[in-house]
């Protein structure tokens, strides 16, 4: 079996409103899709977390290594293609690119052998997830205390089990929407603060301590994703658990986090972290560490259903009859080709999702989608 064409897929859809988080402004929505073709006809599917188009040029630079190789060797391919560009490398594009990459190996795999992806990693240990709704993004000329209500008391009638919302924007402000969301979910549903990395360690206490009183579960990225003494500053001087991980990628940027105990729960992107192959690897770093691990999700279907594969592999920690089970993060914001390029979209149930269990990632792409949603224009 060799790999005859490696492709990226770029998807663009301009949004009529756009949208923040506190690191971050969304004017389009933008994915980097990986195709990988073998000589007999198999194909694989796999996406990059983060820019598009710097994202393609990546892979680009990967894919002349990949022509010829055996895809079912991933683990050397993994090796090959990190040591390609390690010296500038490490973590950010080569590593997303390189999920994309790995992502789409296992899909070949797992459709050689006819078996799911997470079959391949050693075992189904759950057939559906739970899920909870990512939303509540920042929007020009929106109240971000009505509305943001509002928009979460939709999630919760829609069965989601949880919502996570964004601060990081203003202090007073953001402990007025934490307050307005408990109010509007009501004391049952999952609450989940996220302020990608937009305070400061001072900040960062003063919201922990003070939001406290709202039940909530996580404290997503409070301060940079470089400073990790500040998210052990951040551990140690407020009481909500500490969670990050989406913008740590690869195994020796999770080291220290976790063995330093800077984290509680640690939360690999699977199209960032450098695919299945080192997904493996940090979800055993967590387990050794007794860090809980809960995945972050952020693309299209392709990620969903690359992330339900890692999420159904997923051994309970610790082993009980009862385990804790892993939630799973269903973004709300505008995409319409989110679930428009596979044939089966992988939709939540009253917050449950199915996991697939057909062959590889368990979807088939809906080329017609991705004509229709191609970016036509450079816009990075
Ligand atoms: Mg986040």
């Amino acid at each position: 079996m060799k790999i005859a064409r490696v492709e990226t897929h770029l998807l663009d859809h301009p949004l009529e409103q756009a949208f923040e988080s506190a690191s971050m402004r969304f004017e389009r929505r933008q994915h980097c899709l990986v195709e990988i073709t073998c000589e007999d006809g198999t194909v694989g599917w796999g996406e990059c977390l983060g820019p598009a188009q710097a994202n393609a040029a990546v892979v680009a630079t990967y894919a002349d290594t990949l022509i010829g190789a055996n895809p079912l060797e991933h683990e050397r391919l993994w090796l090959v293609l990190y040591n390609r560009l390690r010296d500038q490398g490490q973590r950010g594009l080569t590593m997303t690119a390189l999920s994309g990459i790995d992502i789409a190996l296992w899909d070949i795999k797992g459709k050689h052998y006819g078996a799911s992806v997470s079959e391949l990693l050693g075992g189904r240990f759950r057939e559906r997830v739970q899920a909870y709704a990512t939303g509540s993004f920042r929007r020009d000329g929106v109240d971000r205390v009505s509305d943001i209500a509002a928009e979460v008391a939709g999630y919760a009638e829609e069965g989601f089990h949880g919502v996570k919302i964004k601060i990081g924007f203003n202090v007073e402000e953001d402990l007025r929407v934490i307050a307005a969301v408990r109010e509007a979910i009501g004391p049952d549903r999952r609450l989940m603060i996220d302020a990608n990395h937009g305070y400061d360690l001072l900040e960062a206490l003063e919201v922990g301590k003070r939001a406290a009183s709202f039940d909530v579960d996580w404290f997503e990225e409070p301060v940079l994703p470089e400073q990790i003494h500040t998210y052990r500053a951040v551990r140690d001087g407020q009481p909500l658990p500490v969670a990050s991980g989406e913008n740590w990628h690869g195994r020796y940027a999770m080291q220290e986090p976790l063995a330093s105990r800077a984290i509680d729960i640690c939360q690999p992107d699977i199209c960032g972290v450098g695919g299945f192959t080192e997904m493996r690897r940090v979800v055993d770093m967590a387990a050794l560490h007794g860090v809980r691990l809960i995945p972050h999700v952020w693309g299209t279907a392709v990620c969903i259903a690359a992330s339900l594969q890692a999420m159904a592999a997923l051994p309970p920690n610790p082993p009980r009859r009862e385990p804790i089970e892993p939630i799973m993060e269903f973004d709300r914001t505008h995409n319409p080709f989110r679930q428009a390029i596979v044939t089966q979209p992988l939709e939540h149930d009253q917050g449950w999702v199915d996991i697939p269990d057909g062959p590889g990632l368990g979807i088939e792409i809906d080329r017609d989608a991705l004509t229709r949603f191609a970016l036509k224009e450079t816009t990075q």
